[in-house]
């Protein structure tokens, strides 16, 4: 067919059947370029129009039920009243304004609840609008923290394989060096030092002798907490944050719990440390902070990290400020969101979503190419010995009416908190019968 490209992409984008574009890929869609996609052989990508609860409305009419809810932060469903009234609200007062020496009311209501829910002194909060930046910001402070109190040669962080942290260049060095591209970025990214999680006496006798060896060098040890995430949705118990805390304190190194994840509810308490027990010296959350609504990230320090800032000398002032710093919308919005979680019985349906993944899930275990399955709040994972094409997966999940994105070798859900339980069983039955189909 030889149109002009204008008219060839109002073809692209208005097909109605749902084999339409099968052909073609996502380098054909103009313009834009999307994340993690070989575009030359990715499937042209669906398009949505219209969120609500669980459900997204795709372009064609075809109504999905989410099983990501968008990348995991859509904990309360899309579109909820209370926050959509609060966007509105703080739109209508004040969009947006500098938070270079001017603050504002949502900023200060946000930053008391949110150290007010953390444990101990977690209290002194600083904003950015993305995860990987609030992390970037959290591996400044562990740094700064150690030059500002005297102590020089403490530059390295200590990470562990499976990680994920996010994709700026700084986070990519404590990735796991497979999801940080460590070899084809080479040269380019820092040099960190790299371990196993402490999950046995064998792996916490090798982190020890590492810390002998090289601890005077570690500004902080950092880790996500009970889930490794984009990593493959790998789980560790709580004695490993206890063992890390430990170590961390023996060795006069920072912790820092990355919860842009599993924050506020994920894995069954409203943080994960809690099920340790233990008090990271730096948090770092983001995802679901906004109900998945907005983009902002927090980056929350205890006192003591804090008041190694606290100077006559202006050189030891935390050097970052994101120019949409402690956007009024987004804080406005994640206050919302905090409500619902004081209003509505948000961890009772993490617990039933968690029995409700435990028992439909179960089923897959007996599927041939089913390596585990395993569930972990309100998140339910099953892994495979690999998956030949994600695409082909992803696109009979569509096919099913549900949206559910394989990577690496997991099927995995994190649905709405909000799920109903038919809802949940629709996206559970599509994992059963996509499996068995294509096994
Ligand atoms: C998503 C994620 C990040 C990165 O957040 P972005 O907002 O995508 O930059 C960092 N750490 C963890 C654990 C994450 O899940």
């Amino acid at each position: 067919m030889d149109l002009p490209p204008a008219m060839r992409e109002n073809a692209g984008m208005s097909c109605k059947s749902s084999s339409a574009g099968a052909n073609r890929s996502a380098a054909d869609l103009p313009h834009l370029w999307l994340p993690y996609t070989q575009m030359q052989t990715a499937p042209f990508p669906v398009e949505a129009i219209r969120t609500s609860g669980s459900r997204i409305t795709l372009s064609d009419g075809r109504e999905l039920v989410d099983g990501v809810a968008a990348w995991w932060t859509a904990c309360h469903g899309y579109s909820h009243p209370h926050i959509q009234q609060a966007l509105v609200r703080q739109a209508s007062d004040m969009p947006h304004v500098m938070f270079g020496g001017m603050v504002h009311e949502p900023a200060r209501r946000l930053a008391a609840r949110l150290a007010e829910l953390l444990p101990g002194d977690l209290e002194r909060t600083f904003f950015t609008d993305s995860g990987s930046v609030a992390m970037e910001v959290a591996v400044k402070m562990a740094v700064q923290y150690h030059i500002n109190r005297g102590t020089h040669g403490r530059t390295k962080m200590l990470s562990f394989r499976g990680g994920y942290h996010g994709d700026t260049l700084g986070m990519m060095s404590i990735c796991d060096p497979e999801e940080g591209m460590h070899s084809l970025f080479a040269g380019v990214l820092p040099r960190q030092i790299l371990a196993d999680l402490p999950v046995d006496d064998d792996s916490t006798a090798r982190l020890e002798a590492l810390m002998d060896a090289e601890g005077h060098t570690v500004a902080a040890i950092v880790t996500e907490p009970l889930v490794q995430g984009a990593g493959g949705m790998l789980f560790h118990s709580p004695d490993v944050l206890q063992r890390l805390r430990r170590i961390c304190d023996r060795y006069g190194i920072l912790l820092i719990l990355d919860e842009i994840f599993t924050g506020f509810g994920r894995t069954g308490t409203m943080f994960a440390c809690e099920q340790a027990e233990i008090v990271p010296d730096i948090i770092a959350l983001s995802k679901a902070l906004t109900g998945g609504t907005m983009a902002l990230a927090a980056t929350v320090a205890r006192r003591g990290v804090f008041e190694a800032f606290l100077s006559t000398e202006t050189g030891k002032a935390l050097m970052h400020g994101p120019t949409f710093m402690a956007n009024p919308l987004a804080c406005a919005v994640a206050n919302a969101s905090l409500d619902l979680f004081e209003q509505e019985p948000r961890l009772e349906q993490v617990a039933r979503i968690s029995a409700q993944l435990q028992r439909e899930l179960e089923p897959c275990r007996g599927l041939p190419g089913v390596k585990d399955v395993r569930v972990l709040g309100a998140i339910g994972v099953v892994e495979l010995e690999n998956i030949a094409d994600p695409d082909v997966l992803r696109r009979a999940f569509v096919n099913q009416g549900t949206w559910i994105r394989p990577f690496r070798n997991i099927v995995y859900l994190t649905p709405a908190f909000t799920i109903s339980e038919e809802d949940l069983s629709l996206l559970t039955a599509s994992i059963v019968t996509v499996l068995r189909n294509n096994a």
